[in-house]
């Protein structure tokens, strides 16, 4: 099977390039500009163009699509990846599938509904299926040999183009919670903005990043937006998980299910949290976290 692979962000290519080798054995990359060192077999080079959006390389994507006859084109779950997708299944009349949670051998695939009470299985019927995934869905481990060959193809200049006015930076989001294999979760079983720095204490005794539930980046504006988990937000798969005061409603918890080891600070025993947890301590987190604190210490 051929599968190519496109992402906004060169650790969101290099994962999906390796872990494609779990569904297929012909990897090509989708790449703008130099191409890095990845675990593709060739890697399409699409220039640089100076004042483009990344949404302007969506015809030169389709063009490559065209050439390469791929059975899947594997895109990153970004805002802009997935604007591409759209764009991209209109224009070969084939479907985007987003937030895939699963693919299975026969390009079959699973995704959350309904705010992640249902799971849906949709397969695209025609061309190639555009499929939307993020970190840890494929778990295929080849190494990254940068051997591919290296096909450089002309950029398209797209009929209707976005032009770029000003730029500005957004307040800088330092940690990726993508890549982070240790993660704790803040929820609003922690009572003030200020006690961050106790959990900040934690994650810093194990190396761990903080995400948080919906509620703590929506409502409380403790921490950005972009490092909330859940089906509306980030879908993780870390190493481990410790979700302190959390009550575990399914929304967050699809976000984090696929990790390894999940452990639980909670003080109420029947939070559906301790149910799928491979650890829970039932206890307050202001009790539970400084003594955890100075024993790892
Ligand atoms: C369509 C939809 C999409 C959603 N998407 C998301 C999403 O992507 N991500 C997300 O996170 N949420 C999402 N939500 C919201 C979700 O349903 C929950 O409301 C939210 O996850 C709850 O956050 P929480 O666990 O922080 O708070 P709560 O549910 O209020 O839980 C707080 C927990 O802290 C415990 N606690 C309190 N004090 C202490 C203490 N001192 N020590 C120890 N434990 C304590 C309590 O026992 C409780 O279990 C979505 C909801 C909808 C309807």
């Amino acid at each position: 099977m051929k599968i190519l692979v496109f992402a906004e962000r060169n650790t969101a290519l290099a994962e999906l390039c390796s872990g494609a080798r779990s569904l297929g054995d012909q990897i090509e990359a989708i790449v703008i500009g130099a191409p890095g060192t990845l675990a593709a077999d060739k890697i399409w080079s699409i220039p640089v163009q100076d004042n483009v959006m990344l949404e302007d390389y969506t015809e030169s994507i389709a063009a490559v699509m065209d050439v390469a006859a791929a059975d899947i084109l594997l895109i990153e779950s970004s805002k802009r990846c997935k604007l591409i997708a759209g764009r991209l299944a209109a224009m070969k009349g084939s479907s985007a599938i987003t937030d895939v949670m699963e693919i299975a051998d026969n390009l079959s695939t699973k995704r959350m509904v309904y705010g992640g009470v249902a799971v849906r299985k949709e397969k695209a019927v025609a061309g190639t299926a555009i499929v939307i995934t993020g970190p840890g869905v494929l778990t295929g481990a080849a190494a990254a040999t940068g051997q591919g060959i290296v096909e450089t193809v002309a950029y398209i200049d797209p009929v209707s183009k976005v032009k770029v006015v000003s730029r500005e930076q957004k307040p800088k989001v330092s940690v990726n919670l993508s890549a982070a294999k240790k993660i704790i979760g803040v929820g609003r079983g922690v009572a003030k903005q200020e006690d961050l720095t106790m959990i900040r204490e934690l994650a810093d005794a194990i190396g761990a990043e903080l995400g948080c539930t919906r509620p703590i980046a929506e409502a409380e504006k403790w921490l950005p937006k972009e490092t909330y988990i859940g089906v509306s937000g980030l879908m993780l798969a870390p190493e481990l998980y410790i979700a302190v005061g959390i009550s575990g409603q399914i929304q967050h918890t699809v976000g984090v299910n696929r990790s390894k080891v999940i452990v639980a600070i909670n003080k109420d025993k029947n939070a559906p949290i301790l149910k799928q947890a491979d650890y829970g301590i039932v206890g307050d987190l202001y009790k539970v976290v400084p003594a955890l604190i100075s024993q790892l210490k």
